[in-house]
C-alpha cells in the first residue's frame, strides 16, 4: 500500500496514542466537576493550553479546543462577525478557501446580508495583495486567508496582508493554518486568530482548536454549557484536549527535519512529472514540498484514481470534504480558469512515512495505467 493522501489525514503517531490511551484510562473524570480527580483534569487541560500557546510562541491569547478546524472555523467566521458586526457588514476572504470557510461566509451573506469579498489568487497560487488590498474599508470586520492552501499546497505570505491593515487596527484577521502549522514557518504573529486540526499533523481525529487573542470574544454558536468560555458546550474531550499539546510539540520539534525528508520526495516526483510535460502538467511549486498537485493531461482524473486504488496507491483529487463525488478542483480551477484541468487534478500529499521508492513505484504505475497497460 502507498498512502499520498496525507493532506487528507495522516497516520496517529505511536507516542500520541500511547499518551492518549494513559490519559483516557487515568484522568477520566469530568474536568467541570467538582471533586478533587475533576480538578486534576481540569488543571491538565489547562496546562495543555498553556503547553501549545508555548510551543506556537503566540502570546496573550487562548485556546477554544474543538472537533477540528471546521468547527474551528465557523466558530471564527459566524462567532466573530456575529459579536462585531456593529463595525461594518464586510468579510474578505480568498476564492480558494477550505469550504467550512466559504460556506460559513455564505452563511452570513444569507443571514445579515454580509458583503462577501471574494479576492481571487494568481496562477502560482497565492492571493492577489493588490486585488485584496482594494477590498479593505472601513466596513470590513474580518478577513480569513488561509496560510496553505489545502489543494495545491500555495502558501500565502500573512505577513504582508497584516501589513496592509495596519490603518486598519479594528478589523480581525483569521487564518486557517491546517495544513501550515507543523509543515511550514507560519506567520501566526501577523493574524489575531488561527484554526487547525489534530490528525493533519498525526494527532487524534475529531480534535482541534480555534486560538485567538485574548481580547477577542465570539459569540457562540451553539448554546447549553458553560464549557470553553460557553463557545463549546458539551463535556470536554479532555483527553483528547490534554494530548493535542503533545500532537502539536512534537509537530513542531520534528518541524525542520521532516521538511527535508519530504522536500527529497516532492523534487523526486516534480523532476519525473516534468519529464512528462506531454501528460502532466504541474499545478504546484516546490515551496511547498508537502503537497504536490498535477493535472493528467490525457485522461480523466476519475479513471486514473480508480486503477491506482487498485493497485493500493491512494492520492487525492480535491479537498476530501467535497471529494465523495467527483467534482473539479476548487483551487485549480482559481488559480487556472481551466475547467478541463481543473477536473483531472490529482493531489499526492506526503508525510515522513513516504519514501523515495514509494515515489518511484508510483510513477511508474501511473505511467502504465495512462498508457494502457492495465485493465
Ligand atoms: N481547513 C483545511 C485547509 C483543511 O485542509 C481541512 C481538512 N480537509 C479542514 C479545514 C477541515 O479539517 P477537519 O475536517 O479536521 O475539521
Amino acid at each position: 500500500m502507498i498512502y499520498f493522501d496525507n493532506a487528507s489525514t495522516t497516520e496517529i503517531n505511536a507516542e500520541v496514542l500511547r499518551t492518549y490511551v494513559t490519559v483516557l484510562e487515568t484522568y477520566f473524570a469530568n474536568p467541570s466537576g467538582i471533586h478533587a480527580l475533576a480538578r486534576e483534569v481540569s488543571r491538565l487541560q489547562d496546562k495543555a493550553r498553556q503547553e501549545i500557546l508555548d510551543t506556537l510562541n503566540y502570546k496573550d491569547a487562548k485556546v477554544i479546543f474543538t472537533s477540528g478546524a471546521t468547527e474551528a472555523n465557523n466558530l471564527a467566521i459566524v462567532g466573530l462577525y456575529e459579536q462585531y458586526k456593529n463595525r461594518g457588514n464586510e468579510i474578505i476572504i480568498s476564492n480558494y478557501e477550505h469550504p467550512s470557510v466559504r460556506e460559513a461566509c455564505r452563511y452570513l451573506e444569507k443571514k445579515h446580508g454580509v458583503k462577501l469579498h471574494d479576492v481571487p489568487v494568481k496562477s502560482d497560487g497565492k492571493l492577489d495583495l493588490d486585488m485584496l488590498k482594494d477590498c479593505i474599508n472601513d466596513k470590513t470586520v474580518l478577513i480569513s486567508v488561509m496560510a496553505v492552501n489545502n489543494e495545491i499546497g500555495s502558501i500565502n505570505d500573512l505577513g504582508a496582508i497584516r501589513t496592509l491593515l495596519k490603518n486598519y487596527p479594528k478589523v480581525i484577521f483569521h487564518s486557517d493554518v491546517t495544513q501550515a502549522l507543523g509543515k511550514i514557518d507560519t506567520q501566526l504573529n501577523a493574524v489575531d486568530a488561527f484554526s487547525f486540526s489534530a490528525h493533519k499533523i498525526h494527532g487524534l481525529k475529531g480534535s482541534g482548536a480555534l486560538i485567538l487573542k485574548r481580547h477577542l470574544t465570539p459569540a457562540p454558536i451553539m448554546y447549553g454549557g458553560a464549557q470553553e468560555e460557553s463557545l463549546r458546550p458539551g463535556t470536554h474531550n479532555a483527553p483528547a484536549n490534554i494530548v493535542l499539546a503533545k500532537t502539536v510539540r512534537l509537530a513542531l520539534t520534528t518541524q525542520k527535519e521532516n521538511f527535508k525528508v519530504v522536500t527529497k520526495l516532492a523534487n523526486k516526483l516534480s523532476a519525473l512529472l516534468q519529464s512528462r510535460s506531454d501528460l502532466f502538467i504541474l499545478n504546484s511549486t516546490l515551496e511547498n514540498p508537502y503537497i504536490v498537485n498535477f493535472s493528467l493531461k490525457t485522461v480523466k482524473a476519475s479513471v486514473v484514481l480508480n486503477a491506482l486504488e487498485r493497485k493500493e496507491i491512494y492520492v487525492g483529487t480535491t479537498s476530501s470534504c467535497s471529494a465523495k463525488i467527483h467534482e473539479p478542483s476548487h483551487s485549480v480551477l482559481a488559480i487556472s480558469g481551466d475547467e478541463e484541468r481543473a477536473n483531472n487534478a490529482l493531489r499526492v500529499s506526503f508525510s515522513t512515512g513516504n519514501t523515495l521508492e514509494e515515489v518511484d513505484t508510483f510513477f511508474k504505475t501511473l505511467i502504465n495505467i495512462i498508457e494502457g497497460n492495465y485493465e
